[in-house]
Protein backbone atom coordinates (compact mmCIF):
# COMPACT_ATOMS: atom_id res chain seq x y z
CA UNK A 1 0.00 0.00 0.00
CA UNK A 2 1.21 3.34 -0.72
CA UNK A 3 0.16 4.81 2.18
CA UNK A 4 1.88 2.90 4.55
CA UNK A 5 2.13 3.07 8.47
CA UNK A 6 5.54 4.75 7.81
CA UNK A 7 3.92 7.45 5.60
CA UNK A 8 0.89 8.09 7.68
CA UNK A 9 3.54 8.61 10.70
CA UNK A 10 5.42 11.25 8.94
CA UNK A 11 2.17 12.93 8.61
CA UNK A 12 0.68 12.40 11.79
CA UNK A 13 4.50 13.52 13.40
CA UNK A 14 3.86 16.34 11.56
CA UNK A 15 0.28 17.49 12.58
CA UNK A 16 1.25 16.74 16.22
CA UNK A 17 4.10 19.11 16.04
CA UNK A 18 1.08 21.98 14.93
CA UNK A 19 -0.59 20.80 17.82
CA UNK A 20 2.10 21.03 20.11
CA UNK A 21 3.22 24.37 19.64
CA UNK A 22 -0.38 25.83 20.08
CA UNK A 23 -1.14 26.66 16.41
CA UNK A 24 -3.52 24.05 15.31
CA UNK A 25 -6.93 25.39 13.76
CA UNK A 26 -10.13 24.35 13.89
CA UNK A 27 -13.15 24.96 12.34
CA UNK A 28 -16.41 26.46 13.69
CA UNK A 29 -19.83 25.81 12.49
CA UNK A 30 -22.50 28.26 11.30
CA UNK A 31 -25.33 27.39 11.39
CA UNK A 32 -27.67 30.72 10.73
CA UNK A 33 -27.00 32.92 7.39
CA UNK A 34 -23.83 35.25 7.78
CA UNK A 35 -24.68 38.18 9.58
CA UNK A 36 -23.91 40.24 12.87
CA UNK A 37 -25.98 37.45 14.82
CA UNK A 38 -25.10 33.63 14.08
CA UNK A 39 -25.66 30.57 15.40
CA UNK A 40 -22.41 28.55 16.38
CA UNK A 41 -21.34 25.15 17.12
CA UNK A 42 -17.96 25.14 18.48
CA UNK A 43 -16.27 22.62 19.66
CA UNK A 44 -18.02 19.88 16.61
CA UNK A 45 -20.63 18.15 18.29
CA UNK A 46 -21.48 20.93 20.91
CA UNK A 47 -24.73 22.81 21.05
CA UNK A 48 -25.39 26.03 19.26
CA UNK A 49 -24.82 29.22 20.76
CA UNK A 50 -25.91 32.47 19.91
CA UNK A 51 -22.99 35.00 19.28
CA UNK A 52 -22.19 38.38 17.92
CA UNK A 53 -20.09 37.86 15.21
CA UNK A 54 -16.69 40.24 15.09
CA UNK A 55 -14.68 38.51 12.63
CA UNK A 56 -16.44 38.46 9.06
CA UNK A 57 -15.48 40.33 6.30
CA UNK A 58 -18.90 41.55 5.52
CA UNK A 59 -17.70 44.98 5.97
CA UNK A 60 -20.98 46.63 3.97
CA UNK A 61 -23.58 43.79 6.19
CA UNK A 62 -24.73 42.82 2.55
CA UNK A 63 -24.01 39.28 3.30
CA UNK A 64 -27.39 38.37 3.88
CA UNK A 65 -29.10 41.98 2.51
CA UNK A 66 -32.84 40.79 1.19
CA UNK A 67 -32.26 42.83 -2.09
CA UNK A 68 -29.06 40.87 -2.87
CA UNK A 69 -30.92 37.68 -1.53
CA UNK A 70 -33.73 38.48 -3.94
CA UNK A 71 -31.69 39.68 -7.05
CA UNK A 72 -29.79 35.76 -6.78
CA UNK A 73 -33.29 34.17 -6.74
CA UNK A 74 -33.99 35.83 -9.46
CA UNK A 75 -30.99 35.13 -11.23
CA UNK A 76 -31.26 31.60 -10.65
CA UNK A 77 -34.65 32.01 -12.60
CA UNK A 78 -34.28 33.73 -15.22
CA UNK A 79 -30.05 32.71 -16.17
CA UNK A 80 -29.84 29.00 -14.48
CA UNK A 81 -27.45 27.35 -11.70
CA UNK A 82 -24.45 26.90 -13.62
CA UNK A 83 -22.69 27.71 -17.23
CA UNK A 84 -21.06 24.52 -17.34
CA UNK A 85 -17.99 25.97 -18.90
CA UNK A 86 -15.22 28.22 -18.88
CA UNK A 87 -15.74 31.59 -20.25
CA UNK A 88 -14.19 31.74 -23.70
CA UNK A 89 -15.82 28.60 -24.54
CA UNK A 90 -19.68 28.71 -23.60
CA UNK A 91 -19.65 30.14 -20.23
CA UNK A 92 -20.48 33.97 -20.64
CA UNK A 93 -24.18 35.19 -20.40
CA UNK A 94 -24.78 39.10 -21.03
CA UNK A 95 -24.51 39.08 -17.22
CA UNK A 96 -21.09 39.28 -16.58
CA UNK A 97 -20.31 41.44 -19.19
CA UNK A 98 -22.89 43.92 -17.31
CA UNK A 99 -20.90 43.39 -14.51
CA UNK A 100 -17.70 43.91 -15.67
CA UNK A 101 -18.85 46.87 -17.02
CA UNK A 102 -20.25 48.22 -13.73
CA UNK A 103 -17.09 47.43 -12.30
CA UNK A 104 -14.62 49.57 -14.62
CA UNK A 105 -16.86 52.26 -13.65
CA UNK A 106 -17.37 51.97 -10.17
CA UNK A 107 -13.45 51.65 -9.79
CA UNK A 108 -12.36 54.10 -12.04
CA UNK A 109 -10.92 51.94 -14.81
CA UNK A 110 -10.72 50.90 -18.52
CA UNK A 111 -11.70 47.63 -18.71
CA UNK A 112 -11.90 44.53 -16.10
CA UNK A 113 -11.87 40.79 -16.28
CA UNK A 114 -13.59 38.45 -13.90
CA UNK A 115 -11.72 35.69 -12.29
CA UNK A 116 -13.26 32.66 -9.89
CA UNK A 117 -11.80 34.37 -6.99
CA UNK A 118 -9.32 37.15 -6.34
CA UNK A 119 -6.60 34.13 -5.87
CA UNK A 120 -7.32 33.13 -9.16
CA UNK A 121 -7.06 36.71 -9.95
CA UNK A 122 -3.71 37.38 -8.50
CA UNK A 123 -2.61 33.70 -9.42
CA UNK A 124 -3.35 34.85 -13.23
CA UNK A 125 -2.40 38.59 -13.71
CA UNK A 126 1.58 38.62 -13.15
CA UNK A 127 2.26 35.48 -16.17
CA UNK A 128 -0.12 37.14 -18.16
CA UNK A 129 1.07 40.68 -18.30
CA UNK A 130 4.93 40.05 -17.66
CA UNK A 131 7.87 38.04 -18.49
CA UNK A 132 11.33 37.01 -17.96
CA UNK A 133 12.50 40.16 -18.94
CA UNK A 134 10.84 42.47 -16.08
CA UNK A 135 10.76 43.02 -12.64
CA UNK A 136 8.28 42.63 -9.88
CA UNK A 137 8.91 45.15 -6.68
CA UNK A 138 6.05 43.74 -3.57
CA UNK A 139 5.41 44.74 -0.35
CA UNK A 140 6.91 42.21 2.05
CA UNK A 141 3.66 41.66 3.67
CA UNK A 142 1.53 41.24 0.42
CA UNK A 143 -1.41 39.09 0.74
CA UNK A 144 -0.19 35.08 0.42
CA UNK A 145 -2.43 34.62 -3.27
CA UNK A 146 -0.33 37.84 -5.07
CA UNK A 147 3.12 35.67 -3.76
CA UNK A 148 1.82 32.78 -5.38
CA UNK A 149 1.09 34.31 -8.56
CA UNK A 150 4.36 36.51 -8.14
CA UNK A 151 6.00 32.53 -7.99
CA UNK A 152 4.15 31.28 -11.45
CA UNK A 153 5.80 34.34 -12.97
CA UNK A 154 8.88 33.95 -15.12
CA UNK A 155 9.63 37.83 -13.87
CA UNK A 156 12.23 38.82 -11.55
CA UNK A 157 11.14 39.22 -8.16
CA UNK A 158 11.76 41.65 -5.02
CA UNK A 159 10.72 42.97 -2.38
CA UNK A 160 10.69 46.28 -0.09
CA UNK A 161 9.68 46.72 3.45
CA UNK A 162 6.43 47.47 4.53
CA UNK A 163 5.19 50.60 3.30
CA UNK A 164 8.92 51.79 3.43
CA UNK A 165 8.63 54.40 -0.04
CA UNK A 166 12.47 55.34 0.20
CA UNK A 167 13.23 51.43 -0.12
CA UNK A 168 10.83 51.31 -3.34
CA UNK A 169 12.51 54.00 -4.95
CA UNK A 170 15.69 52.70 -4.29
CA UNK A 171 15.05 49.33 -5.74
CA UNK A 172 13.43 51.28 -8.71
CA UNK A 173 16.48 52.71 -9.07
CA UNK A 174 18.49 49.24 -8.64
CA UNK A 175 16.39 47.85 -11.45
CA UNK A 176 15.87 50.45 -13.80
CA UNK A 177 17.20 48.63 -16.71
CA UNK A 178 14.42 46.00 -16.75
CA UNK A 179 11.79 46.20 -19.28
CA UNK A 180 9.10 47.13 -17.18
CA UNK A 181 8.35 47.10 -13.54
CA UNK A 182 5.37 46.32 -11.41
CA UNK A 183 4.97 47.42 -8.00
CA UNK A 184 2.81 45.07 -6.09
CA UNK A 185 0.79 45.65 -2.94
CA UNK A 186 -2.04 45.47 -0.66
CA UNK A 187 -4.25 48.48 -0.67
CA UNK A 188 -5.32 47.97 3.09
CA UNK A 189 -3.22 45.00 4.72
CA UNK A 190 -5.65 42.77 6.08
CA UNK A 191 -3.59 41.85 9.56
CA UNK A 192 -2.76 45.34 10.50
CA UNK A 193 -5.52 47.27 9.07
CA UNK A 194 -3.08 50.00 7.63
CA UNK A 195 -3.39 51.26 4.31
CA UNK A 196 -0.94 51.35 1.40
CA UNK A 197 0.40 55.10 0.91
CA UNK A 198 -0.42 55.14 -2.77
CA UNK A 199 -0.44 58.83 -3.62
CA UNK A 200 3.48 58.40 -3.13
CA UNK A 201 3.83 55.29 -4.70
CA UNK A 202 1.60 56.55 -7.69
CA UNK A 203 4.75 59.50 -7.74
CA UNK A 204 7.74 57.54 -7.52
CA UNK A 205 6.55 54.89 -9.84
CA UNK A 206 5.49 57.59 -12.31
CA UNK A 207 8.77 59.58 -12.17
CA UNK A 208 10.54 55.86 -12.07
CA UNK A 209 8.76 54.33 -14.89
CA UNK A 210 6.79 51.80 -13.39
CA UNK A 211 2.86 50.24 -13.28
CA UNK A 212 1.36 49.88 -10.09
CA UNK A 213 -0.47 46.75 -9.42
CA UNK A 214 -2.82 47.11 -5.65
CA UNK A 215 -4.97 44.16 -4.25
CA UNK A 216 -7.92 45.79 -2.74
CA UNK A 217 -10.27 42.97 -1.61
CA UNK A 218 -10.06 44.60 1.96
CA UNK A 219 -11.03 48.33 0.62
CA UNK A 220 -13.61 47.95 -2.52
CA UNK A 221 -17.13 49.12 -1.31
CA UNK A 222 -16.27 51.15 1.59
CA UNK A 223 -12.74 52.65 1.69
CA UNK A 224 -12.51 56.17 -0.17
CA UNK A 225 -15.47 58.65 0.70
CA UNK A 226 -17.77 57.28 -1.48
CA UNK A 227 -16.11 53.87 -0.83
CA UNK A 228 -14.39 53.03 -4.68
CA UNK A 229 -11.15 51.84 -2.35
CA UNK A 230 -8.06 52.74 -1.34
CA UNK A 231 -7.24 54.57 -4.66
CA UNK A 232 -10.13 57.11 -3.95
CA UNK A 233 -9.05 57.22 -0.13
CA UNK A 234 -5.37 58.09 -1.43
CA UNK A 235 -6.51 60.34 -4.51
CA UNK A 236 -5.18 58.25 -7.14
CA UNK A 237 -8.10 57.52 -9.14
CA UNK A 238 -7.55 56.52 -12.85
CA UNK A 239 -3.60 56.33 -12.11
CA UNK A 240 -3.48 52.63 -10.52
CA UNK A 241 -2.60 50.37 -13.79
CA UNK A 242 -4.14 47.08 -12.07
CA UNK A 243 -6.76 46.63 -9.00
CA UNK A 244 -7.72 42.87 -8.22
CA UNK A 245 -10.64 42.64 -5.96
CA UNK A 246 -12.92 40.20 -4.68
CA UNK A 247 -16.68 40.10 -4.24
CA UNK A 248 -16.19 37.52 -0.88
CA UNK A 249 -15.75 40.45 1.58
CA UNK A 250 -17.47 43.60 1.16
CA UNK A 251 -19.57 43.23 -1.91
CA UNK A 252 -21.74 40.45 -1.05
CA UNK A 253 -19.21 38.29 0.57
CA UNK A 254 -20.25 35.44 -1.99
CA UNK A 255 -17.55 34.36 -4.53
CA UNK A 256 -16.04 35.92 -6.99
CA UNK A 257 -13.28 38.15 -8.23
CA UNK A 258 -11.53 40.57 -10.95
CA UNK A 259 -9.09 42.49 -12.49
CA UNK A 260 -9.39 45.78 -13.25
CA UNK A 261 -6.98 48.28 -14.52
CA UNK A 262 -5.07 49.44 -18.47
CA UNK A 263 -7.52 48.00 -21.27
CA UNK A 264 -4.11 46.55 -22.70
CA UNK A 265 -3.29 44.97 -19.71
CA UNK A 266 -7.12 43.66 -19.10
CA UNK A 267 -7.30 42.08 -22.43
CA UNK A 268 -3.57 40.38 -21.91
CA UNK A 269 -5.20 38.21 -18.95
CA UNK A 270 -7.93 37.59 -20.98
CA UNK A 271 -5.93 35.93 -23.69
CA UNK A 272 -3.39 34.29 -21.30
CA UNK A 273 -4.48 34.20 -17.67
CA UNK A 274 -4.88 30.67 -16.74
CA UNK A 275 -7.32 30.69 -13.93
CA UNK A 276 -9.38 32.37 -16.72
CA UNK A 277 -9.04 30.50 -19.30
CA UNK A 278 -8.90 27.12 -17.45
CA UNK A 279 -11.61 27.18 -14.59
CA UNK A 280 -15.20 27.50 -14.56
CA UNK A 281 -16.65 31.05 -14.65
CA UNK A 282 -18.92 32.91 -12.12
CA UNK A 283 -21.87 30.84 -11.28
CA UNK A 284 -25.02 33.69 -12.79
CA UNK A 285 -26.41 33.77 -8.69
CA UNK A 286 -23.53 35.01 -8.10
CA UNK A 287 -23.04 37.54 -10.48
CA UNK A 288 -27.11 38.95 -10.42
CA UNK A 289 -26.34 39.17 -6.36
CA UNK A 290 -23.01 41.32 -6.99
CA UNK A 291 -24.59 43.54 -10.06
CA UNK A 292 -27.40 44.48 -7.04
CA UNK A 293 -24.77 45.06 -4.18
CA UNK A 294 -23.14 47.39 -7.23
CA UNK A 295 -26.67 49.33 -7.27
CA UNK A 296 -26.64 49.07 -3.63
CA UNK A 297 -22.93 50.85 -3.04
CA UNK A 298 -23.56 53.13 -5.98
CA UNK A 299 -26.82 54.74 -4.99
CA UNK A 300 -25.76 55.86 -1.54
CA UNK A 301 -22.80 56.13 1.00
CA UNK A 302 -25.14 55.12 3.66
CA UNK A 303 -23.64 51.98 4.72
CA UNK A 304 -20.20 52.29 3.94
CA UNK A 305 -20.44 55.68 6.49
CA UNK A 306 -22.34 53.75 8.68
CA UNK A 307 -19.55 51.20 8.72
CA UNK A 308 -16.80 54.44 9.28
CA UNK A 309 -18.82 55.36 12.49
CA UNK A 310 -19.46 51.97 13.89
CA UNK A 311 -15.26 51.23 13.45
CA UNK A 312 -14.35 54.49 15.26
CA UNK A 313 -17.02 53.82 18.08
CA UNK A 314 -15.45 49.88 18.13
CA UNK A 315 -11.52 51.57 18.38
CA UNK A 316 -12.56 54.42 20.94
CA UNK A 317 -14.40 51.81 23.31
CA UNK A 318 -11.39 49.31 23.34
CA UNK A 319 -8.54 52.26 23.57
CA UNK A 320 -10.79 53.01 26.66
CA UNK A 321 -10.83 50.13 27.78
CA UNK A 322 -7.06 49.57 27.87
CA UNK A 323 -6.20 47.24 25.31
CA UNK A 324 -3.47 47.48 23.09
CA UNK A 325 -4.71 48.44 19.79
CA UNK A 326 -2.78 48.58 15.57
CA UNK A 327 -3.12 52.09 14.81
CA UNK A 328 -5.23 52.97 11.74
CA UNK A 329 -8.67 54.01 10.59
CA UNK A 330 -10.12 51.19 8.83
CA UNK A 331 -13.17 48.67 9.90
CA UNK A 332 -9.60 46.31 10.79
CA UNK A 333 -9.16 46.07 14.12
CA UNK A 334 -6.25 44.09 16.02
CA UNK A 335 -6.71 43.58 19.69
CA UNK A 336 -2.65 42.75 20.44
CA UNK A 337 -2.08 40.09 22.71
CA UNK A 338 2.09 38.58 21.33
CA UNK A 339 1.20 35.10 22.33
CA UNK A 340 0.15 32.53 20.33
CA UNK A 341 -1.92 30.48 23.27
CA UNK A 342 -3.23 34.00 24.76
CA UNK A 343 -4.36 34.05 21.65
CA UNK A 344 -6.50 31.54 21.58
CA UNK A 345 -7.85 32.22 25.66
CA UNK A 346 -9.02 34.83 25.04
CA UNK A 347 -10.87 34.24 21.80
CA UNK A 348 -12.65 30.99 24.14
CA UNK A 349 -13.39 33.00 27.23
CA UNK A 350 -14.94 35.75 24.59
CA UNK A 351 -16.79 32.96 22.82
CA UNK A 352 -17.87 32.11 26.44
CA UNK A 353 -19.12 35.24 27.07
CA UNK A 354 -21.36 35.51 23.38
CA UNK A 355 -18.82 36.99 21.13
CA UNK A 356 -17.16 35.55 18.29
CA UNK A 357 -13.71 36.64 17.70
CA UNK A 358 -10.83 34.72 16.54
CA UNK A 359 -7.21 34.20 17.09
CA UNK A 360 -4.48 34.83 14.73
CA UNK A 361 -1.18 33.67 15.09
CA UNK A 362 1.50 32.47 13.71
CA UNK A 363 2.29 31.45 10.11
CA UNK A 364 -0.79 34.02 9.73
CA UNK A 365 1.14 37.04 11.44
CA UNK A 366 4.86 36.72 12.13
CA UNK A 367 6.09 35.31 15.68
CA UNK A 368 4.95 37.02 18.60
CA UNK A 369 2.34 39.19 16.94
CA UNK A 370 -0.24 36.97 17.47
CA UNK A 371 -3.72 38.82 17.68
CA UNK A 372 -7.71 38.92 18.16
CA UNK A 373 -8.56 40.93 14.42
CA UNK A 374 -11.74 42.31 15.17
CA UNK A 375 -13.92 43.24 12.24
CA UNK A 376 -16.60 45.50 12.31
CA UNK A 377 -19.85 45.90 9.71
CA UNK A 378 -22.36 47.83 8.55
CA UNK A 379 -24.83 44.94 9.96
CA UNK A 380 -23.42 46.27 13.48
CA UNK A 381 -25.92 48.30 15.28
CA UNK A 382 -24.99 50.05 18.62
CA UNK A 383 -26.01 47.03 21.14
CA UNK A 384 -23.78 44.78 19.24
CA UNK A 385 -20.97 46.81 20.02
CA UNK A 386 -21.88 47.63 23.40
CA UNK A 387 -22.51 44.09 24.10
CA UNK A 388 -19.24 43.23 22.60
CA UNK A 389 -17.17 45.73 24.55
CA UNK A 390 -18.74 44.12 27.66
CA UNK A 391 -17.81 41.19 27.15
CA UNK A 392 -14.00 41.84 25.75
CA UNK A 393 -13.50 44.44 29.03
CA UNK A 394 -14.80 41.41 31.37
CA UNK A 395 -12.25 38.79 28.88
CA UNK A 396 -9.50 41.45 29.50
CA UNK A 397 -9.93 41.90 33.08
CA UNK A 398 -10.01 38.31 33.58
CA UNK A 399 -6.56 37.75 31.62
CA UNK A 400 -5.31 41.00 33.19
CA UNK A 401 -4.22 42.72 30.04
CA UNK A 402 -6.36 46.21 30.55
CA UNK A 403 -4.53 49.06 31.07
CA UNK A 404 -1.28 46.56 30.40
CA UNK A 405 1.61 47.61 27.78
CA UNK A 406 2.93 45.46 25.22
CA UNK A 407 5.72 44.93 27.45
CA UNK A 408 3.84 43.81 30.90
CA UNK A 409 2.08 41.36 28.12
CA UNK A 410 5.03 39.69 26.86
CA UNK A 411 6.44 39.11 30.31
CA UNK A 412 3.69 37.88 31.67
CA UNK A 413 2.46 35.15 28.48
CA UNK A 414 5.88 35.13 26.98
CA UNK A 415 6.13 36.01 23.17
C1 LIG B 1 -9.39 37.66 0.75
C2 LIG B 1 -8.28 38.11 -0.11
C3 LIG B 1 -8.01 37.48 -1.32
C4 LIG B 1 -8.74 36.24 -1.76
O1 LIG B 1 -10.00 36.54 -2.23
P1 LIG B 1 -10.93 35.34 -2.74
O2 LIG B 1 -11.85 36.00 -3.71
O3 LIG B 1 -11.61 34.80 -1.54
O4 LIG B 1 -10.03 34.36 -3.39
C5 LIG B 1 -7.01 37.99 -2.12
N1 LIG B 1 -6.30 39.07 -1.74
C6 LIG B 1 -6.51 39.69 -0.56
C7 LIG B 1 -5.68 40.87 -0.18
C8 LIG B 1 -7.50 39.22 0.29
O5 LIG B 1 -7.69 39.81 1.47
Amino acid sequence: MAYSDKVRGVYQAQLKAIRDAGLFKQERFIHSPQAADIEVEFPAGSPLKKVINMCANNYLGLSSHPEVVQAAHDGLDSRGYGMSSVRFICGTQDIHRELERRLTEFLGTEDTLLFPSCMDANAGVFEAVLTKDDVIVSDRLVHASLVDGIRLCSAMHDTIKHSDMGHLEEKLQLHADKRLKLVVTDGVFSMDGDTAKLDEMVRICEKHDAMVLVDDSHATGFIGRTGRGTHEKCGVVGKIDIITTTFGKALGGASGGCVSGRRELVEMCRQRARPYLFSNTIAPVVVEGVLKVMDIVSRSTERRDKLEKNAAYWRKGLTEAGFVLREGDTPIVPVMLFNAKLAQDVSRALYDEGVYAIGFFFPVVPQGQARIRTQISAGHETRHLDRALEAFTKVGKKFDILGRTKQEIIAKYGM
